[in-house]
């Protein structure tokens, strides 16, 4: 089976991959927009994670003609009344930064108690005859300063629930089986392996 992921980050595919594998699922190609040679980066205009992540695989399952999904991402702070969320990419400016969105999340946050947080990850995949959602979720806390250089976004500043370390410190395959999009994924796998016994090895 041929399935299109709306990313050409090859460590997102990588991650995906490698869970697909540990589930015995073989035979199965994760195809991305630039390995099948099309374009696809609609507008994000909407204002959940699940309606962003249905943008983005209709898109690509328009272009592509093949099964695809696509993730989208957020993380919602309790003290912000879920601030930043959706808007996570973007929560400094149009064009902010990682850098920039996290100083402002921790500037106000500046000499809160209350700094609990998490992250959520959708998964939409749309097939001929499917529309399907898929989510994890990763509780925790956001610290007081930056802390670590690992990862990317806000891992910096996020210590997930059980640890006392940020997300940036910790190793990236500790964080790969706790985190949000592993866990979306992992439902969305289950999903397949659950739906596709073609594809299964015996
Ligand atoms: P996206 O939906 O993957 O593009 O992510 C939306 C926003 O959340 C971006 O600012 C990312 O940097 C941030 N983000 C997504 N996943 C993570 C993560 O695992 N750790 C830290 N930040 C993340």
């Amino acid at each position: 089976m041929r399935i299109a992921a709306a990313t050409n980050n090859p460590n997102k595919i990588l991650e995906i991959r490698k869970i697909i594998e540990s589930h015995g699922i073989r035979d199965f190609e994760i195809e991305s927009p630039n390995s099948l040679n099309v374009i696809s980066d609609p507008n994000e205009d909407s204002d959940t994670l699940e309606g962003n992540a249905r943008i983005k695989a209709i898109s690509l399952f328009k272009k592509s003609g093949i099964p695809s999904f696509a993730d989208d991402t957020g993380l919602f702070v309790e003290e912000l009344a879920g601030k930043p969320g959706v808007h996570s990419a973007r929560f400094a400016s149009e064009n902010a930064n990682d850098s920039e969105n996290r100083s402002l999340l921790l500037k106000l946050l500046k000499d809160k108690d209350n700094r609990k947080a998490y992250f959520e990850t959708v998964i939409c995949y749309i097939s001929e005859k499917e529309e399907l959602y898929f989510k994890g979720r990763c509780d925790g806390n956001i610290s007081k300063v930056e802390l670590g250089n690992k990862g990317f976004g806000y891992d910096s500043v996020f210590i997930p629930e059980g640890y006392t370390n940020t997300f940036a410190e910790i190793d990236s395959d500790l964080k790969n089986s706790i985190s949000h999009r592993y866990k979306a994924v992992l439902n969305f796998v289950q999903w397949l392996k659950m739906n596709n016994q073609s594809i299964i090895n015996p």
